[in-house]
Parts: C-alpha cells; sequence; structure tokens
C-alpha cells in the first residue's frame, strides 16, 4: 500500500493526498453522524485527467474507491465501509467550464456547488432550478449521482431531467466524453442515465452539461394553514389550473415540524398566530412584470380548507418563510436522533399513506410522534418518526427494522417508493431488495458487472 501511496502523490501532488487522522477525519463521517468509515488515504484530484490517473493506480492494485462531493447524504452512499479504500474527493474539480445563453446550458465539474452553480446562471440571467437546503456543501457530482430532487421538482424536474451530458471516469480508469448539449439525441443508449442515480457504484462523475431556464422577476410565496393533506392537495390542483407552470413550489409541513424549528434554530418565528395542524409553503414564479398576488388571493378565499394565510411582502419575507422549510432538517438534527424516512407516492394516494401510516404506528408503538413535511407537488414526504422522551427514543431506534417495516410496507402497497430522493446508500442497500423485483435486481447487478467486474466502485452502496 505505501506503493500506492507514493503513486497517487506523484500523480497529483502530496498537498492532495491526506492520511493524518485529523485531515482525514471530516471526510469519514456522515452528515448525520451515523456512519463512521475508514479509508487508506483521502485524495483529492484537481482535473479529470488526475482523476483518472488516480481511478488507474487503484484498479492496477484492486483497491476499492468511494467517491465524494459534498458530503450532504443522507443514506450513507460517500463513506467507506470496508478498510482499505481509497476516497476520492471531488471537491477541487470546481470550474464553471462554459455558459452558453443561446443554447440555455451551463457546463460545469463535479465539484462546483450547487450554490455556485446557479449563482454562475444567475450572473447570465438564467435559471439552474435545482434548489435543495443544503446547495451550499452539495456538489452537483452529488446532485447527479444520487438524483437529488429538492422544492422545485413539481415544475422542473429532478436532476436527471435537468442533465443533457455527463463526463466521467470508468472504472477501469478510462475517461467518457458525453458532454453533449443536445435537447435530441437519438443514437442508441442514453449512457449518461447509468450514472445519474447511481450513487457513485459505476464510475466518478467530473463534469456535466445542465439545462438552464429564463430568470423569474418576481415570486409571489405564501404560507397557508391547510385543514388537511387532502385539501392540500385540492388546493394544489386548483392552483394549476389557474397558473399553470408558474407553480414552482408546494410543500407540506406538518405542527411538529414546525414547533421543532422554532424551538432550535434562533430567530424562527411562526408565519401565523397559531401554527395550524397542516400548513403549505406555496410559490409561484413570475416571468412578466406583472404580479399574482391579488390572483393568489382571490384562488386561496374560494379553496376549500384553507384556514389562514399570509403573502411574503418582500423579498426577506420571502426568505424567512422559506427558511422555515429549510431548516427543518437541522432542527431534528438537535432535537436528537429519529428513524427517517424518504418516501414517494402518487399524489393521488398521499393523503391515504398520511392516515393510515399514522394509525398503524399509533397503533404498534403508542406515543409515537410523527414528523412530516416535503414535496407533497410531487408526491415526495419525509416522514420522520421518534418518541418525545429521550430514553423512549432509544428504544424506539432499536426497533428501527419493525418501524420501517409499517412504514415501507405501506409505501410498496400504495404503488411507492422507499426511497424518493436520498439514495439507497448503506442505509437502504438490503432493505430494497424486499421492495424490487427479482428481475429488477438481476437487471442492476448485470449492468454493474458489465462497468465495473472487479466491483471496485463504492463497494457495498446500493447493491
Ligand atoms: C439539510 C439537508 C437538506 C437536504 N435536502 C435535500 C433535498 O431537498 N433533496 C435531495 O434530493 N437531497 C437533499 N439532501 C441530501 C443531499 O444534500 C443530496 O443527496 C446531495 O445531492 C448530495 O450531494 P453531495 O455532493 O453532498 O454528495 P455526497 O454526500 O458527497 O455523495 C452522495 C453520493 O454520491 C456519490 N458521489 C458524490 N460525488 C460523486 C461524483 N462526482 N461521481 C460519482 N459519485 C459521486 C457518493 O459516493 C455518494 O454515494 C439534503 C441534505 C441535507 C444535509
Amino acid at each position: 500500500m505505501s506503493e500506492l501511496l507514493a503513486s497517487l502523490r506523484a500523480a497529483i501532488g502530496e498537498p492532495n493526498v491526506l492520511t493524518d487522522a485529523i485531515d482525514t477525519a471530516p471526510y469519514l463521517k456522515d452528515w448525520r453522524g451515523r456512519y463512521q468509515g475508514e479509508a487508506l488515504c483521502v485524495v483529492r484530484p484537481g482535473t479529470t485527467d488526475e482523476a483518472a490517473k488516480i481511478v488507474q493506480l487503484c484498479a492496477a492494485d484492486d483497491v476499492a474507491i468511494v467517491p465524494q462531493g459534498g458530503n450532504t447524504g443522507l443514506c450513507g452512499g460517500a463513506t467507506p465501509c470496508g478498510t482499505g479504500e481509497v476516497l476520492i474527493s471531488l471537491t477541487r474539480l470546481n470550474r464553471v467550464r462554459a455558459v452558453d445563453i443561446d443554447n440555455n446550458t451551463i457546463t460545469v465539474e463535479a465539484g462546483c456547488t450547487l450554490h455556485a452553480v446557479r449563482e454562475a446562471a444567475s450572473v447570465a440571467d438564467r435559471l439552474f432550478p435545482l434548489s435543495i437546503a443544503s446547495e451550499g456543501t452539495a456538489t452537483i457530482g452529488g446532485n447527479l449521482s444520487t438524483n437529488a430532487g429538492g422544492v422545485q421538482v413539481l415544475r422542473y424536474g429532478n436532476s436527471r431531467d435537468l442533465t443533457l451530458g455527463i463526463e466521467a471516469v470508468l472504472p477501469n480508469g478510462q475517461i467518457w466524453n458525453g458532454l453533449r448539449g443536445l435537447r435530441k439525441d437519438n443514437t442508441g443508449y442514453d449512457l449518461k442515465h447509468l450514472f445519474i442515480g447511481a450513487e457513485g457504484t459505476l464510475g466518478l462523475i467530473t463534469c456535466a452539461v445542465l439545462k438552464l431556464f429564463p430568470l423569474p422577476r418576481s415570486h409571489t410565496t405564501a404560507w397557508v394553514a391547510i385543514e388537511s393533506p387532502a385539501a392540500a392537495i385540492a388546493l394544489l390542483a386548483s392552483l394549476r389550473s389557474d397558473f399553470g407552470d408558474r407553480v414552482t413550489a408546494f410543500e407540506i409541513i406538518d405542527a411538529t415540524a414546525l414547533e421543532l424549528v422554532v424551538r432550535h434554530i434562533p430567530g424562527s418565528r411562526q408565519p401565523l398566530p397559531v401554527i395550524p395542524q397542516w400548513q403549505v409553503l406555496i410559490e409561484l414564479s413570475e416571468f412578466s412584470a406583472s404580479d399574482s398576488d391579488a390572483d393568489v388571493i382571490k384562488c386561496l378565499t374560494h379553496a376549500s380548507g384553507v384556514q389562514d394565510a399570509m403573502l411574503a411582502q418582500n423579498e426577506t419575507q420571502r426568505r424567512a418563510l422559506w427558511r422555515l422549510r429549510e431548516d427543518i432538517s437541522e432542527a431534528q438534527r438537535i432535537e436528537g436522533l429519529s428513524i427517517k424516512h424518504d418516501v414517494s407516492v402518487p399524489v393521488s394516494r398521499i393523503d391515504e399513506f398520511i392516515h393510515k401510516a399514522r394509525a398503524e404506528l399509533v397503533k404498534n408503538f403508542p406515543g409515537i410522534r410523527v414528523v412530516c413535511f416535503g414535496h407533497i407537488g410531487d408526491g415526495n414526504l419525509h416522514y420522520n418518526l421518534s418518541m418525545p422522551s429521550a430514553i423512549e427514543n432509544v428504544k424506539l431506534i432499536e426497533r428501527d427494522g419493525e418501524v420501517n417495516r409499517v412504514v415501507h410496507d405501506l409505501v410498496n402497497e400504495l404503488g411507492g417508493s422507499i426511497s424518493a430522493e436520498h439514495g439507497l446508500g448503506q442505509l437502504k442497500r438490503d432493505e430494497i431488495k424486499r421492495y424490487k423485483s427479482g428481475i429488477e435486481i438481476e437487471l442492476m447487478q448485470c449492468i454493474k458487472h458489465a462497468l465495473d467486474p472487479g466491483g471496485l466502485m463504492n463497494p457495498g452502496k446500493v447493491l
């Protein structure tokens, strides 16, 4: 192994091969603190050629590789689960290679943070619409590898829908340049889609061509107390029929989630006098000088189930409303451990899921506390469970398998997915076998074997 370390140092420079525990520690623990790994070293290539050289050296020595971007993933996908792996951090690959305004595309390296890409697009008077609360740290490589979703999927789609081309380093160290900025290209299998959502198990994504959109001129942002999830879904339908694609976000938040934010995040204030059982954060994007505030108020006034509402009057208020939504994950982290689920069901079955899941959980785990929030507009809920008392919570966490069974079986019964946007990583690698058909698992294994016969790319994840 000392020979491999020496070759890696020669290939990318000594300072970019980290071996001291103090230097490698931040890379070896996941964001939630649930997984702690070990690695032979952490390497930080600065170019695609350097990344390819690292992979060639590792492949020659049969050493496994763990790719990592911003390390904000929530399934342990970027944390090594073996002992002698080389962790490749892509964060130095962080250049914006090109912005093509006429083609509405931006070409960015994998280590660019999502925030930096959104900023670069905005400077060019364009929107890159992927929007997630971790965007200051999460990278484009990580976003594509997890097929990240976020709050604007209902209008713009997820990372897969936003990607036109990629460049990748294959498990044998070859570079595949698929950086085509085409919206039409029917020339056989669309290979980029193999790498998107693969969580680093098929190769390293080093660069991508992403779609850009017109930059909205203004927003109408409303915080609405709503009687029930069913009423929220009916409201979404009427907003869409009145405003079409201008509806760009529609997030549901239950009372417990908001209470945690108000309790734990300094400066947070509930927007309405009383915290209702259910609320939705709605945003419409405007592309002309007109503003929809009056029309939105009219629509909310006529919708059934709307109990109260406030509209952001300026950008500061808009940001404050969004912060309440974005801070839910951090507030839960401060509150303590919980059993987390990132599930999706068809939008038409959301209400049924929420009612049936709560009834079944309360019956089996009396006193259980549900935190339910998420991107209801695209059928994705974050459904997190804990006990209010610390001692009871420890006992509940020990029974996470039983809790998962209730939630995931119901999701499956309703035609849903047990991982809507976070991926499988280590967390759901075994759980998924219960819900995917044998033929799907077999096809995935065939693809893995074809691209990575030595099983060196991110072992122990996904499959
Ligand atoms: C507060 C908070 C809010 C979040 N909100 C959302 C949300 O709304 N929607 C959502 O989808 N996710 C969300 N996430 C999860 C996370 O931010 C996303 O999964 C994100 O896309 C991960 O990016 P990353 O760069 O941090 O990837 P990492 O965590 O570093 O890696 C994630 C996976 O991708 C692989 N990988 C990383 N880079 C590469 C690469 N260049 N090539 C190949 N494989 C690679 C890793 O091996 C790992 O399997 C949230 C996380 C936090 C902490």
